[in-house]
């Protein structure tokens, strides 16, 4: 039984706050705050009519450190759930630490001046978040989250050493639009645009954005062609599975959505440096989001699946020599439309996060400190993975991948 404040009401936090709801035991008190109230109010509606539970709602700038702080005092909650963007992951920290509340997010800290993304801010907070004797843990989405949470797991049960990892994320669904992106579209673009970069003999080797293309065949959705990108727990997986050799991350997109991203970049439409218009500072990229449907829109026309896993080889744990095993999980857009109202990409991230959440709150996960995901007992969290939605499948493959 216990308090929860969510913080950010887009996509991912609907699905994450609808999840808690149908978990009373665990969740038995949700409060909800974003920048927007009347989205907070939108979610507690579709949360009243779908689960009878209420959700108390708030109106809140996370950048505003004193009113958030004394937000989180008022409520008291166990936990806070960052579900709002990157760019608050470190005033969300720090509200925390005065209010001594645990905190969870599910993305890692990014300025908004800079695309570039890394752990090193929040990992600087580590010894007053364990001074304090509170508990942080970091990127309990699906990637990172469940991704490593994969890995992690592999490493206990399947494999002694983790050699080479491969983690391909595809999203087979269709939406209908010409272009949108499936989750906030100002931190999508910046993500894909960004220089790829993969692990590889103890250091990060970067390549020009897209420029990696390889087929792949997806259970559930059939070939696509997927692209190695730069993602965040691929910091993480490389520090805490230290004998990595390579580690890569690959996303698959359709030719239409290179096509339009190439074209909006040519045109200078994602630019992140402010220009003047009509008297007004605007940055580019952000008046791109504003026109782009809304990630939370795409739910109603959505279909299709996601297939999103880890592809790992090492010494197998029963000294049987050198194997391969694929791990992943396949979603359904319509189906998790139909229990939440948001499409799978929503749903995949918000999901682990009520996961996450929970492991922290029944005390499964517990810690003073700020702790990625890989730090933890994943067995809890893979069974929970299976009860909440998100049933996970593992194959041993003939041999490491041919790319
Ligand atoms: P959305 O843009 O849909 O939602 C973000 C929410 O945060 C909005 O409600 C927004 O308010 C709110 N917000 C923004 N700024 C502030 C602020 N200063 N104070 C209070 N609230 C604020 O994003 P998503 O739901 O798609 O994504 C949420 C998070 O999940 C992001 O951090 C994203 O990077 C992460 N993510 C992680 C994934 C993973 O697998 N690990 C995958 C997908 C997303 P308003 O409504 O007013 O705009």
């Amino acid at each position: 039984m216990s308090k929860v404040l969510v913080i950010g009401a887009g996509g991912v936090s609907s699905v994450a706050v609808h999840k808690m709801a149908m978990n009373p035991a665990i969740f038995s008190d949700i409060h909800l705050a974003s920048r927007t109230r009347t989205k907070c109010d939108a979610i507690a509606e579709s949360v009243k009519a779908r689960t009878g539970v209420d959700v108390a709602t708030y109106a809140i700038d996370a950048e505003d450190v004193p009113a958030l702080s004394a937000l989180i005092e008022a409520i008291g909650p166990k936990l806070v759930v960052n579900l709002a963007l990157p760019y608050q992951d470190l005033t969300i920290m720090e509200a925390c630490l005065n209010a001594g509340t645990h905190y969870l997010d599910t993305a890692n800290y990014e300025p908004k001046d800079v695309a570039k993304f890394e752990y090193k801010w929040q990992w600087d907070l580590h010894d007053r978040f364990r001074e304090r004797g509170i508990m942080a843990l970091l990127g309990s989405g699906f990637d990172p989250g469940v991704t490593s949470v994969f890995a992690m797991w592999l490493k206990k049960h399947k494999l002694k050493t983790i050699r080479q990892l491969d983690i391909l994320d595809c999203n087979g669904g269709d939406h209908g639009q010409a272009f949108a992106t499936n989750f906030n579209p100002e931190i999508n673009i910046r993500e894909v645009t960004a220089n790829a970069r993969h692990w590889e003999n103890g250091q990060f080797v970067e390549t020009p954005p897209l420029a990696k293309k390889v087929a792949f065949d997806f259970e559930a959705v059939g070939p696509k062609n997927m692209y190695m990108m730069y993602h965040e727990e691929l910091e993480s997986l490389a520090r805490f599975i230290p004998e990595l050799e390579r580690a890569r991350f690959w996303m698959t997109f359709g030719d239409a959505y290179i096509n339009h991203l190439t074209v909006l970049k040519n045109v200078g439409m994602i630019g992140i440096e402010p220009i003047e218009y009509q008297g007004q500072q605007i940055v580019p990229l952000q008046f791109l989001a504003a026109v782009l449907p809304k990630p939370e829109t795409l739910g109603p026309t959505t279909k299709g699946k996601t297939n999103i896993g880890d592809i790992a080889t090492g010494e197998a744990l029963d000294g049987s020599g050198e194997k391969t095993f694929y791990i992943y999980n396949i979603c359904d857009h319509e189906d998790a439309y139909a229990e939440t109202g948001n499409q799978a990409i929503s749903y995949t991230t918000g999901v682990p996060a009520m996961i996450g959440a929970a492991m922290m709150l029944t005390g499964a996960w517990t810690g003073e400190g700020v702790f990625n995901i890989e730090q933890m007992d994943p067995d809890p969290f893979m069974t929970m993975l299976n009860e909440h939605g998100l049933p996970w499948q593992v194959k041993e493959l003939d041999g490491p991948v041919a790319f």
